[in-house]
């Protein structure tokens, strides 16, 4: 078998066209069009990379990037009272701080400290919990993304099996809990499935992901998922972006696609619906906040 590959480059143009077209409309009615803040603090390559990425999809979009960049050494308090001046600055629908952050800032204070309504990563913990409440105001990016690549395939969740690995709050844990909820007006694509997430302290993994009708893998573990640990025809769902002598890897091995019955490719998966899915957001609290 060879398995049918869920590209995420096709399936981010087609969103992207949608939210371009959503952006147009807001403008047509007399709104400014969504802005999005950016705050990278330091200079770490990959992050410098991620934050262009993301700035240029969102001016594509017809939206506007606001940035800061911040030298290495900025201290908590000024990060603080940057994200306040955004909180109260209208033309700011959402604000994107990239993590990592360096050591001398607390993430989880500075997450909080962001106006749960341009929230944009869906990282505040009130995000977190309208989420695991089934009344999810923004959904975490990455999962999110993950879920639309299902979704716009065709590959129905409802009553499935899905395996998801890694219980990190950025991807595992959200991903489970929207793969978990039950569809209603509030949520209406949420999963229904039958969730098992699995995670480093997992007694028998190979032996739980080979019963996934859908496998998703948020290890961070380049070519972690072999072929033996997956059920055949299932479909797969690879998150990993890991570096490997240079060359972009994920957490599912190549030869995956001889047993899968779909799967994602890397990189041209995952990581362009990421950033799609930010647009999305930003165009969400632009109509929430509807000025
Ligand atoms: P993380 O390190 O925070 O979490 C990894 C999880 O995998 C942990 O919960 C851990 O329990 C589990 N794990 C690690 N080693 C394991 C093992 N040997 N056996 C079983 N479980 C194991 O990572 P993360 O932030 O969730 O990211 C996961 C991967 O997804 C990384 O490769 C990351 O680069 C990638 N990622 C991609 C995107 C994207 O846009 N495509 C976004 C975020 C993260």
């Amino acid at each position: 078998m060879s398995a049918i590959r869920i590209d995420g480059n096709v399936l981010a143009k087609t969103i992207r066209g949608e939210i371009a077209a959503g952006v147009a409309a807001l403008v047509a009615k007399g709104q400014r069009p969504p802005g999005l803040a950016t705050v990278l603090v330091g200079e770490d390559p990959a992050s410098t990379v991620y934050v262009r990425n993301k700035r240029k999809a969102c001016e594509q979009a017809g939206m506007v990037s606001i940035h800061h960049a911040l030298p290495a050494v900025t201290s908590q308090a000024e990060l603080l009272a940057l994200i306040g001046d955004l909180n109260l600055d209208p033309a700011v629908n959402g604000i994107l701080v990239q993590l990592p952050l360096p050591k001398q800032i607390d993430d989880g204070e500075i997450i909080r400290a962001i106006n749960p309504l341009k929230d944009v990563d869906a990282f505040h913990p009130e995000n977190v919990g309208l989420l695991a409440a089934g009344h999810p105001r923004f959904l975490p990016c990455t999962p999110h993304g993950a879920q639309q690549m299902l979704v716009r395939s065709g590959i129905t969740t409802a009553g499935k099996h899905v395996v998801v690995i890694g219980r990190s709050n950025i991807v595992g844990k959200p991903m489970a809990l929207i793969m978990m909820q039950k569809p209603s007006a509030a949520f209406p694509q949420a999963g229904d499935a039958t969730v098992t997430l699995v995670h480093r302290g997992t007694r028998d993994l190979p032996g739980i992901t080979s019963q996934a009708d859908i496998l998703i893998a948020a290890v961070g573990v380049p070519r972690f998922v072999t072929p033996d640990m997956v059920k055949p025809g299932a479909a797969v769902i690879d998150v990993g972006i890991n570096s490997v002598d240079g060359k972009l890897v994920g957490d599912v091995h190549e030869d995956v696609a001889q047993v899968a019955g779909a799967l994602s490719p890397v990189p041209g998966g995952v990581g362009p619906m990421t950033i799609t899915m930010l647009l999305q957001n930003t165009l969400l609290a632009a109509t929430i906040c509807g000025s």
